[in-house]
């Protein structure tokens, strides 16, 4: 049976074909999914592809910040009001994967991939997800990737976040061993609120050190409540890698990412990296 393409006018038809045939598989900006198709790893069923214009709406008026899941990193670029976001965004491949590539579809990318994520897990984002004809639910990210394998394809319509304190509040790096749009050695986000000269409120995010991007609460504990001098960045990359599970692959091995990973925490809570 060949690959069957579908376009839905509506995400409540795209989620009710998502949640009704066990072959569907969402295709969004496509950079994996017809990679899959091209390489013969999907030969059949159909690719549901979603044309409700409320799939790409940016809506950056108010404290919240809502993001169609089928927005892509070259319209968070485009965005003035999600400026905090374009270091995430344009660390992901190059400019023509950037034209395609989905914050929706970042969401399932699987480790080394997944960068954007990890900066919407730093902002504590909430994901929107459809199953069929009925209203959508509202999950913490957090919950959504460590449920991401479990169950069937249900059809994610959009994420959102409070607006930062300030964009200077979020940092995001990527560490890669090929400049500029190398795979991810790892990345890492930090929310980092100030309140009185003192972090209030600490987030920090982690991709391609577990099979999901992580929060890493033991930094996190060890920056709240301090000031970001040179005795607590230490303190926060003593317990860098608390319960973080990377792999071994094409990019780099399980003890290399453990190793850097502290030194790319410390710099970037020294702001020395970005
Ligand atoms: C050359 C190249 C370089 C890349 N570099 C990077 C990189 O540096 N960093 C990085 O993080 N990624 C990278 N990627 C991976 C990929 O481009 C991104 O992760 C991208 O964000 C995936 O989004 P997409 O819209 O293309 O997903 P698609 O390929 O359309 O879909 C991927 C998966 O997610 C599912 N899906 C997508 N959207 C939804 C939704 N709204 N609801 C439910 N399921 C959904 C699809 O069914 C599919 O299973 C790269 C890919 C390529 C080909």
């Amino acid at each position: 049976m060949p690959v069957d393409v579908r376009t839905c006018q509506t995400m409540a038809e795209a989620a009710s074909m998502l949640s009704g045939d066990r072959t569907a598989t969402l295709l969004a900006g496509g950079t994996l999914v017809m990679r899959d198709v091209n390489e013969g790893r999907i030969t059949d069923g159909t690719l549901v592809r979603v044309a409700d214009p409320a799939f790409r709406l940016v809506s950056t008026g108010g404290g919240r910040i809502e993001l169609g899941a089928g927005t892509t990193m070259a319209m968070v670029l485009a965005s003035q009001e999600l400026v905090f976001l374009h270091p995430a965004a344009r660390a992901i491949g190059g400019p023509a994967v950037r034209s395609a590539a989905t914050i929706g579809g970042n969401l399932f990318a699987e480790a080394p991939y997944g960068d954007f994520t990890v900066a919407l897990l730093a902002l504590e984002a909430q994901v929107t997800v459809q199953a069929g004809y009925g209203g959508g639910r509202t999950t913490p990210l957090e919950e959504f990737l460590a449920a991401r394998e479990r169950g069937r394809q249900q059809l994610v319509t959009a994420v959102s976040f409070a607006r930062p304190q300030s964009a200077g509040a979020l940092r995001f790096c990527k560490a890669s061993r090929v400049r500029p749009k190398g795979i991810s050695v790892l990345s890492i986000a930090a929310y980092l609120p100030m309140s009185g000269g003192r972090v209030a409120g600490a987030r920090i995010a982690y991709g391609a050190m577990a099979p999901t991007a992580i929060r890493a609460k033991g930094v996190e504990r060890a920056l709240e409540g301090r000031m970001l001098d040179a005795a607590t960045i230490e303190a926060a990359r003593q317990v860098a890698g608390e319960g973080t599970r990377p792999a071994t692959d094409a990019i780099a091995s399980e003890w290399y990412r453990r190793e850097v990973l502290p030194v790319h925490l410390g710099r970037m809570l020294a702001g020395e990296e970005r």
